[in-house]
């Protein structure tokens, strides 16, 4: 790997952060807090919130098994995203690898930013090659996205093509893992320690059920962490956020009792799907969703629009002609979107 100096923005690298005035006393007890201009009223909205999260940090710690100055929280996923680019990426100058298909946010975040985003397609098997990603970097390619089990095709990525991957490029390695609590292969966010350069994505978005709340995580090398901290809005996780998280993390085995029933209701659906005469072929899948490829992905969707149900049509996506992505949903939810799916005329 490349010096993390080298691989960060000379701007954000010399950056001096904003100070918040909770920053400053850090640390020491305190009683009267006449600092922050806040109204003294209104307990416990009137005060801004912990610009670093300490104590949902050690919560997620314990869930997560990775240490607590090892996670950055965000605003969703998508700060962690755009952070990536915000500290690495010369605007107009560097680029960014990326497989494809693959979740649209790491393409918009990189052309919000003006970087180049090359992308290199996935296999028939929606696997990659680590070779064919490092032979699309050159010297200005500071990132490579993955994303393991992917959006929308559903697989996790071959763990030693990943690991290759990480072992191999001179720059930073995302490792998306929105997806990871529905899937049997190991996580990698915890062998993070081995790898300097690897930062792996999290979400509360989807197993946890907690995607109105807004909270993603970033795992990662303190240093990364740190540049991370520097860039960010000083409160970017908000008080309602924070409160609702430590709730949730409460209890974790409501999460795995929800997996489960999602991961019987995903077999279930996935035998219903292969027995449509509409249906072509189901992909392998390792999360709450599944690619299916329909004969004519367009007008069935328009279909389910019109009875008023909703699935993602990837028919433009490239190797996606004609697919659905399918997100299980409740054992009635299902069996409604099956029920209608069977009475579909073809003709
Ligand atoms: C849904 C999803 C996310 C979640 O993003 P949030 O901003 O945390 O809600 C992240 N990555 C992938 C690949 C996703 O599909």
């Amino acid at each position: 790997m490349k010096s993390l100096q080298e691989l960060t923005r000379p701007n954000i690298w010399a950056l001096a952060p904003y100070s918040s005035a909770r920053n400053e006393y850090a640390g020491r007890e305190a009683r009267v807090f006449l600092d922050a201009n806040e109204n003294p009223y209104n307990h416990p909205y009137n005060r801004y919130p912990d610009p670093l999260q300490l104590e949902l940090k050690d919560a997620l710690s314990k869930v997560k098994g990775v240490p607590a100055g090892n996670i950055f929280l965000g605003n969703g996923s998508d700060e962690a995203i755009d952070l990536v680019y915000r500290c690495f990426c010369m605007p107009g100058v560097d680029n960014v690898v990326a497989i494809e298909p693959t979740y649209g946010m790491y393409k918009v975040c990189a052309d919000i930013n003006d970087t180049e985003y090359r992308t290199v397609l996935l296999d028939d098997d929606f696997q990659i090659s680590a070779d064919q990603l490092l032979a699309a970097t050159d010297n200005h390619t500071k990132v490579i996205w993955l994303c393991t089990p992917n959006n929308p095709t559903g697989n996790c990525l071959k763990r030693e093509e990943v690991i290759k991957t990480i072992k191999q490029f001179e720059g930073l390695v995302i490792v998306d893992e929105a997806y990871s609590d529905f899937s049997a292969q190991p996580a990698l966010r915890t062998e993070l320690l081995k790898y300097p350069n690897l930062i792996v994505l999290n979400t509360l978005s989807k197993a946890w059920g907690c995607a109105a709340i807004r909270l993603g995580m970033a795992f990662a090398s303190e240093e990364i962490i740190g540049l991370f901290n520097k860039v960010k809005y000083p409160y970017n996780i908000n008080l309602l956020t924070q409160q609702q998280a430590l709730e949730a993390l409460k209890d974790p085995f409501e999460v795995d009792k929800w997996v489960k029933l999602l991961l019987q209701e995903r077999a279930r659906m996935i035998d219903a799907f292969e027995l449509l005469p509409i249906c072509e072929r189901v992909y392998p899948t390792d999360a709450n969703f599944f690619l299916a490829k329909m004969t004519d992905a367009p007008r069935i969707y328009d279909y389910l629009v019109e009875r008023g149900i909703i699935v993602r049509n990837r028919h433009k996506v490239q190797l996606c002609q004609n697919s659905l992505r399918i997100t299980i949903g409740t054992r009635t939810e299902n069996g409604e979107l099956i029920a209608a799916l069977r009475q579909y005329n073809p003709a």
